[in-house]
C-alpha cells in the first residue's frame, strides 16, 4: 500500500494496531512463560523478552554488548529492515568489582547494602575505613568548608521524590553526577550517596559519576534507601553519644564520629570496541531528509536492563516495523541502537560526529521505561504548526494530551537537538520508574504488555505522519 495520505495513513495504521493488540491482549506475555515468544505478533515485547533474556546484563564496551550488538544486528535485519550495520567506536571500559560497606561504630558493625557507582576508584581488596562527613545535599557538601571532608567518607543524603515526570532526576540525581568530584575536591577519601531512587526496597541504584580533568577519582557508591535511612539514624544518635558538662557547668554533647568500612575494588580494563547498531526504512523520496528514531542498546549490570532500555529500543524498532509494512513511506525511518550511553553517552556522540553534517528532519528518543505515553512535547520549526496538530489529534485518543513545554530530546539525540535538529517527546509515565531504574529490579517482569502496547500504538501513529510530512512542514 501507498502512503499518500499522511493523516488516513496514521489512523488506518492505528485502527490496524488496535486490532491487532486486542487480539494480543488474549494471550498477554507472562514473564515466566516458557513457551519461545510468538514473534511477529508483539515486536516490542518479543524485543524486549529476547534481549533481556539471551543477552540480559550488557555493560558498554563488554563481551556481553558486543554479544547484544550481534543480537540486534540479526533481528533488525529478520524483521526486514534495510542497510542494518554495526558503526564501532573506542570507548574506556570500568567494570564492577567487590562491594561491601559496613557501619563500624560507635554501635556494633553493621552491613549495608552498596552498589559502585561507574567511575568510582578502587579502594583496594583491603578497603578503607574511615570516619562519616554527613550531608543532606549535594549543595550543602559545596557550602561545607574543606576541613570537614578532608579524610572522611562523605555521605549525601538527599532523598529523590516521585513525579510523573521524572523531573526530580536533574535536581537530585546532581549527588550522584558531581558529588564525588565535588567531594574529591575537597580532599575526601571516599564518597557515599542515598540511591537516586524513589524506592524502599534494598537493592541500590548504580550510574554514572564524572570527575573534572585533574580531579583524583575516589571511591563512589549508592546505597539503597532503607541502608541510607540506617546510616542517617545511627549518624544523629553519634550526634548526641555522650553527654559531659563543659567549663560553665552546662551539659553539652560530645559527638562520637560514624565510621564505615568501604570495599569497593571496580576496574578499569583500558580501551575497547563499543558500537552502535543502524538500520533503516528506506523512504521513497531519496531528497526528504530521514527520520531519526533512538534508544539504547547498553545497560548496567545489576539488573537485565529491561526498562532501561530494552523496552525503548522495543518500541521504537516495533513503530517503525509497522509503518514499513503499511506501505513506503517517504522519508527514510532511521532506526538507532546506540551504544554505550549509561556511561558517558559515547554512542550518541559518535554517531553526532559520524552523522552530524547529514540533514535531519526530526528526532526521537525512548529511553524513560515502558510505561504508557502520557503526553506529547514538541520542539519543530514554526512551519510545522499543521503537522503538530496532526500528531496531536492522532495522539488524543490514546489519552496523550499536547505539553506545553519544548521537547528536549533523549540523550543519544542530544548532540543533534543541541545542533538543531527538531524534537519530538513522547513522554511516558514516569511515576514508578525510578523504583527501578538501574537495579537489581530491572527484569522483563517489571513491563506491563498493555502499557508496553500503548507506547507503540502512539509512536507508530507519530512515526506514520512524520515520515510522511511534507518538506514545507520538516525540512
Ligand atoms: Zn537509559
Ligand atoms: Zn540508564
Amino acid at each position: 500500500m501507498k502512503i499518500t495520505a499522511p493523516l488516513a495513513c496514521a489512523a488506518g495504521l492505528t485502527a490496524a494496531l488496535l486490532a491487532a493488540t486486542s487480539v494480543a491482549a488474549s494471550l498477554p506475555p507472562s514473564p515466566s512463560a516458557v513457551e519461545l515468544p510468538q514473534q511477529g505478533k508483539d515486536i516490542a515485547w518479543s524485543i524486549t523478552e529476547d534481549l533481556t533474556t539471551e543477552i540480559g546484563p550488557r555493560m558498554a564496551g563488554t563481551e556481553a554488548e558486543s554479544a547484544a550488538r550481534r543480537w540486534a544486528v540479526a533481528r533488525l535485519q529478520a524483521l526486514g529492515f534495510a542497510n542494518v550495520r554495526e558503526e564501532q567506536f573506542d570507548m574506556k571500559v570500568w567494570v564492577r568489582g567487590a562491594e561491601e560497606a559496613s557501619l563500624t561504630s560507635p554501635f556494633l558493625p553493621q552491613k549495608l547494602h552498596i552498589a559502585a557507582l561507574g567511575n568510582s576508584a578502587s579502594t583496594g581488596p583491603k578497603g578503607i575505613e574511615g570516619e562519616i562527613a554527613y550531608f543532606a545535599s549535594y549543595d550543602a557538601l559545596l557550602a561545607a568548608p574543606d576541613a570537614e571532608v578532608k579524610g572522611k567518607i562523605v555521605f549525601i543524603n538527599n532523598q529523590m521524590e516521585r513525579t510523573q515526570d521524572g523531573s526530580g532526576y536533574g535536581q537530585y540525581g546532581r549527588g550522584r553526577f558531581m558529588g564525588a568530584n565535588a567531594a574529591s575536591k575537597k580532599g575526601a577519601i571516599a564518597v557515599v550517596i542515598r540511591s537516586i531512587g524513589t524506592d524502599n526496597h534494598r537493592g541500590p541504584h548504580t550510574g554514572g559519576t564524572n570527575f573534572e580533568a585533574g580531579v583524583k577519582p575516589i571511591p563512589a557508591g549508592a546505597l539503597s534507601n532503607p541502608d541510607a535511612d540506617q546510616l542517617a539514624r545511627q549518624w544523629v544518635r553519634a550526634q548526641a553519644m555522650h553527654t559531659r558538662e563543659n567549663e560553665t557547668g552546662a551539659i553539652v554533647y560530645v559527638p562520637e564520629p560514624l565510621r564505615m568500612k568501604l570495599v569497593l575494588t571496580p576496574r578499569d580494563l583500558g580501551t575497547k570496541h563499543s558500537g552502535n547498531v543502524i538500520a533503516e526504512v528506506p523512504g521513497s523520496d531519496p531528497a526528504a531528509s530521514p527520520v531519526i528514531v533512538a534508544c539504547h542498546l547498553d545497560s548496567w549490570d545489576l539488573g537485565t536492563g529491561a526498562i532501561d532500555d530494552a523496552a525503548g529500543c522495543g518500541i521504537i524498532t516495533a513503530a517503525a516495523k509497522h509503518v514499513m509494512s503499511a506501505g513506503q513511506p517517504r522519508r527514510t525511518i532511521r532506526i538507532l541502537w546506540a551504544g554505550a550511553e549509561e556511561v558517558g553517552v559515547f554512542g550518541g556522540k559518535a554517531y553526532f560526529e559520524k552523522h552530524g553534517t547529514e540533514k535531519h528532519a526530526v528526532a526521537l528518543e525512548s529511553d524513560f521505561g515502558a510505561d504508557r505515553v502520557w503526553r506529547v512535547d514538541f520542539k519543530l520549526p514554526a512551519s510545522a504548526k499543521a503537522l503538530e496538530d496532526r500528531i496531536a489529534a492522532a495522539l488524543a485518543p490514546f489519552g496523550i494530551t499536547r505539553g506545553k513545554t519544548p521537547a528536549s530530546g533523549g540523550a543519544d539525540i542530544g548532540a543533534l537537538v543541541a545542533a538543531g535538529v527538531p524534537a519530538i517527546d513522547l513522554q511516558q509515565d514516569g511515576t514508578r520508574y525510578f523504583d527501578l531504574h538501574h537495579t537489581p529490579d530491572d527484569t522483563l517482569d517489571k513491563i506491563d504488555p498493555a502499557q508496553l502496547r500503548q507506547n507503540v500504538v502512539a509512536w507508530t501513529a507519530t512515526l506514520a505522519i512524520l515520515a510522511n510530512s511534507a518538506d514545507a512542514e520538516l525540512t
